[in-house]
């Protein structure tokens, strides 16, 4: 059961005064035929990765007596190969999902009588971590000069000067939006700060449009620079939880101060470690998905419909007189993607080819419907 802030039994205990009116984070986990909500990989590990995650988690399993290895060395060994760019072991932490290596952040160098300054809009998790990590959060805007949804970094920067946040969470690939930033914005914010720590979560990375540089080519000489990835969306591997961060090993070292002992379970360690052996395999549905999304933002303008560009496996599209009576009419198609809150706007996942004809082909009827 869903609890909310104003039931009777939460009105009975004494929770915490600033997490009385909030409400669980909830995209709807509904059991429908094609699910485009939450940005997954629609796509099941290939035959040959799921058996080598088997035969390593089986392995294990008599092991699980002991704690695992708290410093989980053979997987960040393995992640800083991934990332390359001369990234190494000691530059890597990881937890479970990238939104508990957030959390550890926001405990490090967040919390009571601190701010942290985030570009709306972006991804939801980041100022619900910084509430409940007890971390002020101050609402920075984009689309001022460049355009709807874009950030520059001018205006960046100057919104980071004004505000001296203790964090700055940029998102590029930009949750909901799509869009990518440009690395001048995560310099100008850098720069912009002698203090902040500047997180830039790039948990869609890898699907990026060619030529878009990671954040983690401005890793040396940034003691402050955070670059956090994920391997719930491109690795194909949302139900393992496992999320990572490259930055100085300073970083990493107050990290340990706060994440809890044997925080990454030898289960967890040994899976990740295997999908690490066989990226190469498990980002083998990229193309494909880009190639969607690309679909999706091109019939979408043929629709009448406002598609934003996407350097993501999703695309935010406006241009609706009514999101949330589209949104319902879709889920009785059995499609389900996700209302963002933005006036006018619905966002969906990229999937199969199927699974987009399925969306498209439900959207038009229900455009049709309500016309
Ligand atoms: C999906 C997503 C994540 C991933 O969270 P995990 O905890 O790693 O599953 C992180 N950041 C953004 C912007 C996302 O959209």
């Amino acid at each position: 059961m869903r609890p909310t802030a104003t039931g009777s039994g939460l009105d009975a205990l004494p929770l915490r005064a600033d997490l009385r009116a909030r409400v669980p984070y909830g995209a709807p986990q509904v059991d429908v035929p094609v699910r485009l909500n939450t940005n997954e990989c629609s796509y099941p590990l290939p035959e040959p990765v799921a058996m080598a995650v088997v035969e390593s988690v089986a392995r294990e399993v008599r092991g699980l007596n002991r704690y695992p290895d708290r410093e989980f060395t053979a997987l960040r060994e393995a992640l800083a190969g991934y990332l390359g760019h001369g990234v190494e072991a000691a530059q890597v932490w990881a937890a479970n999902g990238s939104n508990e290596v957030l959390l550890h952040l926001f405990q490090a160098f967040g919390g009571a009588g601190r701010t942290a300054l985030g570009f709306t809009p972006a991804y939801s998790m980041h100022p619900n971590i910084a509430a409940t990590s007890g971390t002020g959060w101050v609402d920075g805007h984009r689309g001022a000069a460049a355009g709807p949804f874009e950030l520059d970094a001018k205006d960046a920067a100057e919104q980071v000067a004004r505000h001296d946040p203790d964090l700055v969470m940029l998102c590029s690939p930009n949750n909901p939006t799509g869009t990518a930033l440009g690395l001048d914005v995560v310099r100008a914010v850098y720069e912009a700060s002698d203090r902040a720590v500047v997180v830039v979560d790039e948990a869609y990375e890898e699907f990026a449009r060619p030529g878009t540089p990671s954040a983690l080519t401005l890793l040396p000489g940034r003691p402050r620079l955070v670059v956090t990835r994920t391997m719930s969306k491109a690795f194909a591997l949302a139900g393992a939880r496992l999320g990572y961060l490259a930055a100085d090993p300073a970083v990493c070292d107050a990290l340990r101060l706060v994440r809890l002992p044997y925080h990454l379970s030898t289960l967890t360690q040994a899976a990740a470690l295997v999908a690490v052996q066989h990226a190469a395999d498990l980002l083998g549905t990229v193309a494909a998905l880009r190639e969607q999304r690309d679909r999706i933002v091109s019939e979408l303008a043929a629709l009448g419909l406002d598609p934003v560009p996407s350097d993501a496996n999703f695309v935010l599209f406006g241009g609706l007189r009514d999101p949330a009576g589209t949104w319902q009419r879709l889920l009785e198609h059995g499609v389900l993607i996700r209302d963002v809150g933005i006036e006018g706007h619905l966002r969906v996942t990229a999937g199969t080819p199927a699974e987009t004809t399925a969306f498209l082909t439900a959207l038009t009827a229900t455009l049709q419907e309500s016309s």
